[in-house]
């Protein structure tokens, strides 16, 4: 299939305006349409990695971390990054990352954490503003119903668990065409009068331009009027951070036993133990310390992130225990999620999980 099609599912899923400002989440290296019939999927996109691309003939790397953050401004191979680009180039291999963008959704890297460790009522952390946009639009009575359902089927009018969601209300639209229009109803050069109903809803930012062809093409008229609202509202579903329940609370040794456990960690470096039961706990997956003050706020008994540094930990301040579990550790698991969400989607696509382990950091025991 063309590559375009496999990104494209990729970000319907996690789309890239839910990426951190500082990303580089997207199409890194590769043309959109090129051909691919096998896909290598890793949590980092290293020489090996490209290397492990070529010899198994996969036309793409499909990674969680970007390979290139900053601009690059030289190729001539000094650093990891211009080789890894310019190998890809040359032999034709794309390389697509997925990063905050999947952090952010409620079934990406956090979810799959919290799954792993048997959290329940799991919410996002800190949820993100300004991904909700609003519609209003003015549609003559006889064919309100006709736009709602292309509004509707277009991605418009979803909130939490409902769907379809709409507020209506009826009114009198006026207008008058000039000589170069064809008004579907009333005369050119008189004011005409129509009952209209006023309908307004919500929709996801990333769809608007899918949302205003269905309402261009459901609407009757030649000039469609509508406004479109910029909204603060936070987005439940989207953001940084997870946050869920041990179904049966236990002992900070215990669950520390638990994480070490199901995280497959070497170790894991923590602030004071609390002699508390846990019961609540936050994750973020990579380097979630500025999570800390909203996982307090929301009562997490333990934070499990990573990448903390050594005055960081005293933030902790006896009100929650901070567990470093490590970077590459807390997203391990992000390379099986895109395996199985690609597999899913795609069932005769070809795509392999990398035999590469990324990790830069060694554990001397
Ligand atoms: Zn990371």
């Amino acid at each position: 299939m063309k590559l375009s099609a496999l990104t494209a599912y990729l970000e319907s899923l996690a789309p890239l305006n839910y990426q951190e400002d500082y990303d580089n989440s997207g199409l890194i290296v590769g043309n959109p349409d090129q051909e691919v019939s096998q896909a290598l999927v890793s949590l980092d996109c290293t020489e090996a990695v490209v290397d492990e691309a070529i010899a198994t003939g996969c036309q793409v790397i499909i990674s969680h971390h970007p390979i290139v953050f900053k601009g690059l401004k030289k190729f001539n191979g000094k650093t990891y990054v211009e080789r890894v680009v310019e190998k890809a180039i040359r032999k034709g291999i794309a390389i697509y990352a997925i990063h905050t963008n999947l952090d952010s959704i409620m079934t990406g890297v956090n979810a799959r954490i919290c799954e792993t460790l048997g959290l329940k009522n799991t919410r996002i952390l800190l949820p993100k503003h300004n991904l909700i946009k609003k519609l209003v639009t003015y549609v003559p009575l006889s064919h309100a119903d006709a736009v709602r359902d292309a509004l509707f089927n277009a991605g418009a009018g979803n909130i939490g668990n409902y769907s379809e969601v709409s507020f209506n209300t009826e009114g009198t639209g006026t207008f008058k065409g000039n000589e170069a229009a064809n008004p579907y109803v009333g005369e050119v050069g008189k004011r005409h009068k129509e009952n209209e109903v006023r309908i307004e809803t919500v929709y996801p930012a990333n769809l608007e331009s899918k949302i205003l062809m269905a309402l261009i093409l459901a609407h009757p008229y030649e000039e469609v009027a509508y406004d479109l609202y910029n909204l603060t509202n936070q987005h439940q579903q989207v953001g940084s951070g997870m946050i869920g329940e041990l179904e049966i609370p236990i002992n900070e040794e215990s669950f520390l036993f638990h994480v070490k456990d199901k995280m497959r960690t070497h170790v894991i470096r923590h602030t004071k133990l609390l002699g508390k039961h846990v019961k609540k706990v936050a994750v973020c997956g990579g380097s979630g310390g500025f999570l800390l003050k909203h996982a307090i706020a929301a009562g997490a008994d333990v934070f499990i992130t990573a990448d903390y540094k050594y005055h960081e930990f005293f933030d902790a301040e006896g009100k929650i225990v901070i567990a470093d579990i490590g970077h590459f550790e807390s997203e391990q698991f992000t390379q099986q999620l895109l395996y199985e969400i690609i597999r899913k989607k795609f069932p005769i696509f070809a795509v392999r999980l990398t035999e590469v382990n990324t990790n830069p950091v060694k554990y001397f025991i």
